[in-house]
This record gives C-alpha cells, structure tokens and sequence, in this order.
C-alpha cells in the first residue's frame, strides 16, 4: 500500500506493521494561530507549518513543547513541513489524525484480528457514512471505524478531546449495521505508549459517552490498542481496557448522595464530623464491626479527645483503650502520626488529602475518608464495600484483589464527586455496600438507589461478583 509521504513497511517488527515518517526534525513549538498552522522553531528560525490534527490539542501544545516534523513534499504548498508529533513529560504523542486508519489497515493487512480475510477495503459507504474500514472473512462482513487518541490525563486516555457529533454519527450506523448482520467495530488507536485504560470523556461529551456505552451494549465492538511512537514511526502494540461504562458513574453520583442523607444510620462519629474522630474511627473500623466499634470509639474519644491527649498517651492506657480490637500496631501507628502531626503541622490535623496520606498507617482509603468526610475535599475512600458495589454496578469482571482495579476505581470515583457532597457521595457508597449490596448473600437490589442502572443486575452476573482470585497456596 503506498501512502503518500510515508512509507508502509512491510518487514513485520514485533508482529506489527510500522509506519514510518521520512525527513523529520525536532522543534519547539511557539503558538497556533489556527487550527490548521502552527508556529514551530525550527534550526534558530520560526516556520509555519502545517497540524495534521484539527482537533483542539489545547493541552498537547503548550508553548515551547518538544514537536517533530516531517518534511512534506507537495509542492507549490505554503507550508513545507507538518507537525506529527509532540513529547509530553517522557511519553511521546503522534498527533497525525490521518495516521490511525492506516496504521489498524496495516495491521488487519498483516494478518491481526481476521487472518481468514479475503478483502480489506477503505471508506466504505454505508448508510449516511464513510466507514474507515470495511473487511470480508468467507463468513463476515465487518465494518471498522477508526478514532485516534492523544488525549491523556494521568496516565489515561480520553475520548473525544471536544464535542464530536460525527462520532455519535458513526456510532449510530455501526449499531444499525450490527442489526443488518454485520460485525461492526469502533476501534481506538491510542497515539502513545502505555496507558492504563481509556474512559470515554463524559464531561466534554457526555452524550458521546452514552452512546458508547448504547452501542456496547447493541454489539458492537469496542477496542482500544496503544502505539509505540517514535519521532518518525508509529505501530499498534497492546490492548487497552476501554471503561465505556464511565457515564453510569456520574449518573449515579447524586443519587448515591440523596440516598445517603435519607437513609444513613446515626453513629457517633458522623454526628460531628472532624478529623481526629473520623480517623480514630476509620482505623478501628478497618478489622470491626459497626456495631462493635461503637463503645469503643466512644471510650477512646472520652480518654483521648485530641491528637495532643494521643501523641503523650501512656503505651498502657492505649493498650487498655485498644484490648478486644486486636491488631495493635494500628493504634500504635496512630500514635506516631499523632507525634507527627504535633511536631510537623503544629498540633492541627493537617488538612490536605496529600499530607494526612503521609502520616503513618494512613493509606488512600483512610486519607481519602479523612478528607472528604471531615473536610468535604473531593477524593474517594475506596474500602471493600465500595468495590464491591462499584464492580456490581459497573459489571467489572476484575479481581478486586489486585491493588490496580483499586486505583482504577479511585481514578474513576475522583471524576464524578459531584460538587460539595465529597462527603455524602463517599459514605454513601459505604453505607450502600453495608446495608443494600450486601457482601454475603444475595444483594437487597430492590432497596438500592441504584437497581434501574446497575448492570450486575441487568446482565445477571450478581452471583459472580465481586471478582476475588484465590491466592495460590505456596509450597
Ligand atoms: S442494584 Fe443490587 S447489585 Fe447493583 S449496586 Fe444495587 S444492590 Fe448492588
């Protein structure tokens, strides 16, 4: 296949095909006077030149960013080089949005994903659209349209980087073409290496995002493959996870809030919420239950009320105040946070999620706890019940034992704290997992704010989540 101004190489390197760009150079990037033209410092001189991605890219190109060009050969054009990629910290980001519907074309053609196929053909009409791909296999006819990604935030991918109603377009005939038979595929090529997974953008876009998740679950396919980018090729290299039920998330955040204030049970340490209460609390919580923290907390607050009464508290009464929880190093570890807290911060709590993350035998959930019950600051605290309710509710047929699904979770929950309500949202999640979505037996659905949207519900798939793999036994 000859593309213009690149060559398709047909030596497979690690299995893939790899697009090469010729003649490219590195320059720093000055500013954009519009979408099409880019100012660039290239070899001491400032050139125009052309941005093979009319998206927004706003936070791709800062001024002075790291930017490679290819030198075009068209003459008569103004411009004589494009702009094909740019370094964000140490990842390297193609941004040519002509590039990705080659780059998955290579890849079919070299074998991957329909090694049976008979045809591969470009710009399909079908319907009121142009399909990317169209593919034949003996028994299928496949339609592929193809999205490419630059957007990334954290070490994730987001899409659509704006508004794009020719997405949704697509979406829509991809869903219609699985009715008439079709295998219909939305395919992502993630232009940078080695992200963790792609979310659709569901504050940019939030009907993009819904109709994702729609055309999912009208069978279409969705996949997602990052790229190994160098300053002058680019190749599919792995899968990655495509979270398409991201918009559910923010579709139940107020309702979780609501059904926290009107249902929550009065314990003592939410009447007043405050720092040292909410963490005395979360640390006996962590091995107890509810019921049998309550006396405790309560005896432990009438001794120590305060971080000064712990940090100077006798090892005796602590192991006194502590008797029947077991697991003493918690109350020991709090001592020594509260030692800090008076030597580093003053005596006062400190009252941001990153310093109370330090303070010893504090880890993302009792920071996140801390934060957003006694301060309102919008994180998440992600214990059990919440991964499990979230797993239900997502339908996420991952191990909620592996410490990665934990931080996706976090990563996804942060997004959709809606506005003020950290706390509410927080312990709502808490109190739905303790009360509604039970761990052990079969889940009160019919009393939980979330049943008309849960997919574990709706795909039936409550009796095997939460997924825990058994730890292999050694020996
Ligand atoms: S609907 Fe049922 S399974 Fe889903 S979150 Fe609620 S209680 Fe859990």
């Amino acid at each position: 296949m000859k593309i213009p101004g690149m060559k398709g190489c047909r030596n497979f390197y690690r299995k893939c095909c790899n697009m090469r760009y010729q003649e490219v150079r590195k320059g720093r990037f000055l500013h954009r006077p519009n979408r099409f033209v880019a100012q660039v410092e290239l070899n001491g001189k400032v050139e125009t030149v052309h941005v093979k991605n009319t998206g927004r890219c706003r936070e791709l190109l800062p001024e002075g960013a790291e930017v490679y060009l290819e030198h075009a050969d068209h003459p008569g054009r103004r411009t004589q080089w494009d702009l094909i990629a740019v370094k964000k910290g140490k990842r390297l980001i193609n941004m040519d949005s002509q590039i990705p519907n080659r780059v998955v074309e290579e890849w079919i053609d070299a074998g991957h994903l329909f090694p049976d196929k008979t045809k591969v053909q470009r710009e399909y009409s079908y319907g009121e659209s142009r399909i990317d791909l169209y593919v034949e296999t003996p028994e299928k006819r496949i339609l592929i349209e193809v999205k490419g990604v630059t957007l990334e935030e954290s070490g994730r991918v987001l899409f659509p980087d704006a508004p794009s109603q020719r997405a949704i377009k697509h979406m829509k005939e991809l869903q219609r073409a699985v009715k008439e038979g079709y295998e219909a595929y939305l395919f992502f090529v993630v232009q940078m290496k080695g992200v963790e997974y792609l979310i659709p953008n569901v504050e940019t876009h939030p009907e993009f995002a819904r109709t994702l998740l729609e055309s999912k679950e009208a069978g279409v396919r969705i996949l997602a493959y990052d790229c190994e980018v160098t300053k002058d090729s680019i190749f599919l290299r792995q899968e990655v996870p495509v979270i398409e039920t991201v918009s559910l998330l923010y579709g139940m955040a107020e309702p979780v809030a609501d059904w926290y204030e009107a249902h929550r049970r009065d314990l003592p340490w939410r009447r007043k919420p405050e720092p040292y209460g909410v963490w005395v609390s979360e640390i006996m919580l962590q091995q107890t239950r509810v019921e049998a923290v309550k006396r405790y907390y309560e005896r432990f607050m009438e001794e120590l009320p305060s971080v000064a009464s712990l940090a100077k508290a006798e090892e005796d009464t602590l192991l006194k105040l502590w008797e029947g929880l077991g697991y003493y190093n918690r109350v020991r570890n709090m001592q020594t946070a509260a030692r800090t807290i008076m030597e580093d911060h003053g005596g006062s709590f400190p009252s941001s999620y990153e310093e109370i993350r330090k303070l010893k035998g504090i880890g993302t959930y009792t920071a996140g706890a801390i934060s957003a019950f006694a301060y309102g600051i919008a994180k998440p605290a992600v214990d059990g019940n919440v991964l499990r309710v979230i797993t239900r509710y997502l339908a996420m047929e991952e191990d909620i034992g592996n410490p990665g699904v934990k931080k996706k979770i976090e990563q996804l929950l942060e997004d959709v704290i809606p506005k003020g309500r950290a706390s509410a949202f927080g312990q709502g999640l808490i109190e739905i997992g303790a009360l509604v979505c039970l761990p052990v037996g079969t889940p009160k659905c019919a009393d939980c704010p979330l049943q008309e949207q849960c997919l574990g519900r709706k795909r039936d798939l409550l009796d095997r989540l939460p997924l825990k793999k058994k730890e292999k036994k050694e020996g």
